[in-house]
């Protein structure tokens, strides 16, 4: 894909679950993958190495990021992260969009997020108008991955993509990001080869605890609640 035109739509791809369900959503945009020296850079680029081998129409422009991985915390969380790969997509269009489901919390990644990027970019970039937008916001992660089943169906790719902190090859089964691939899988009947078992995993005695808690929006909290369920483990 040529850099040298602006690009009606683009799509910041992470070869997670997310933004890959989020292209077939919005009709197979334009895609940016962004190196911003991530611990999984690698596992996130192979993942959509093997997707373009797949899929003919998937068009990825891969850009060099700032390198922001120095600051990334232990549990994967890197500051600023989605704005980081906003300013670095804007030179290429002005009409960006990223995956991000409902129940996501993070302060760059939750449903009122593209909104509050879009009136802050409002204030600059001359009469460009640019906007960001999430359209999965309105689906959990469990709800994505049934939208993908029943209208793409492809699982195969689908389990192609990468949704883990851990540098090693493949699902990890222990981070955060595994164990809420693992809740969004088990709930539509799918599995992955993860590592170690997310539900019998460290992580998954705190995500335990923060559904007593109350610490996650309902829909996400029921999720979980039924994917333990899945497997025999009652926790509310
Ligand atoms: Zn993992």
């Amino acid at each position: 894909m040529s850099a040298g035109k602006r690009i009606n739509q683009l799509l910041l791809l992470s070869g997670g679950l997310d933004s890959w369900i989020a292209w077939h959503y919005l009709d197979r945009p334009a895609c940016a993958f962004i190196n911003i020296n991530q611990r999984y850079l690698l596992k996130e680029r192979n993942a959509i190495g093997a997707l373009c081998e797949r899929y003919e129409t998937l068009e990825v422009l891969n850009i060099e990021g700032p390198d922001i991985g120095h600051s990334e915390c232990q549990d994967g969380y890197i500051p600023y992260r989605n704005l980081y790969l906003v300013f670095a997509a804007l030179p290429f269009s002005s009409r960006l969009a990223m995956g991000g489901v409902l129940g996501d919390s993070e302060d760059d990644n939750n449903p009122t997020f593209p909104n509050t990027v879009t009136q802050f970019l409002a204030h600059f970039g001359r009469n460009q108008k640019a906007t960001l937008e999430g359209p999965l916001y309105s689906l959990t992660k469990g709800e994505a991955v049934s939208w993908y089943l029943r209208n793409v169906g492809d699982v195969e790719s689908l389990m192609l993509t990468v949704s883990c902190y851990s540098p090693l090859p493949g699902p990890c089964g222990c981070c955060k990001s595994c164990f809420r691939r693992w809740v969004a899988l088990e709930i539509n009947d799918l599995t992955d080869n993860f590592a170690q078992s997310p539900w019998l995993a460290p992580v998954a005695e705190v995500q335990k605890e923060r559904v007593r808690r109350g610490q996650f929006p309902e829909k996400r909290a029921a999720e979980t609640i039924l994917a333990f369920r899945k497997r025999g483990i009652c926790i509310a």
